[in-house]
């Protein structure tokens, strides 16, 4: 079994779902008394949501790097970055460490594909919904990716900024996704990925007509099945 990095902390909430998905994934897979071989590197999290605000992007790409050379050199043999957000500083983080990264929108477009979906709608931060290092790389894919009107995108990025990422899951708030949700599905979505780690404390299956993509599940998942085989993850 190969040992997990983990790069968390942002927030740190969601990073507790992908420490107990992966060692829940290794039980049921392994049995007995298994769990993951892992390392966790957690960031203070305002440092990094600071530095966003700010559009330092470099800077926030160099603290992350740093939590990757730590993992590399503690034994770590592949990295997750814990958050949808922060890939968008993946390529610096990646050049500045010797083992491979796990892309959580790789790993995403396959499930979507494999559910045979062409078209998405896609919740996350202002930065994963907005800009383009995200979506590019499903639309590389061929996946077709939809995204919630400007208001909306503002209510959905504010609830994960001022709620989920502190822990608080507001009832009103499920309603609102539910209905921004909706409005995807009537754009034309198949399915919608919950582009930010901390959604799938919020809505789930249940909520929705059409499938949730839920990128914690699916990354933490992701990573214990290249921990247990031998292909490279930046090519799963
Ligand atoms: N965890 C969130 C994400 O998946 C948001 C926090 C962040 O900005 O990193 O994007």
């Amino acid at each position: 079994m190969k040992t997990i990095g983990l790069i968390g902390g942002m927030s740190w909430e969601s990073s507790v779902s992908y420490y107990q998905i992966i060692n829940e994934e290794i039980k049921l897979r392994l049995g007995g008394l298994h769990s993951a071989k892992c390392i966790l590197y957690s960031v203070d999290f305002e440092e990094i949501e600071v530095l966003q605000r700010n559009q330092e992007w470099n800077k926030a790409g160099d603290i992350l790097s740093e939590a990757a050379r730590s993992l590399e050199l503690a034994g770590a043999n592949f990295i997750i970055i814990c958050t949808n957000t922060m890939h968008k500083v993946a390529e610096q983080i990646q050049s500045n460490t010797d083992i491979p990264l796990l892309h959580i929108a790789d790993v995403t477009a396959e499930k979507v594909l494999g559910e045979g979906i062409e078209t998405i709608g896609l919740l996350g931060t202002q930065y994963t919904m907005e800009q383009d290092f995200y979506k590019s790389r499903l639309e590389a894919k061929d996946i077709k990716v939809l995204i919630p009107e400007r208001d909306d995108r503002e209510i959905v990025n504010k609830v994960i900024y001022q709620e989920l990422c502190l822990g608080t899951i507001n009832p009103d708030s499920r309603k609102e996704f539910k209905r921004i949700i909706k409005g995807l599905i009537q754009q034309g979505a198949e399915g919608v990925i919950l582009g930010c780690t901390e959604i799938g404390l919020l809505v789930r299956n249940e909520d929705t007509s059409v499938p949730l993509f839920d990128t914690t599940n699916i990354h933490a998942k992701g990573a214990v099945d290249y921990a247990l085989a031998s292909s490279d993850p930046s090519n799963p």
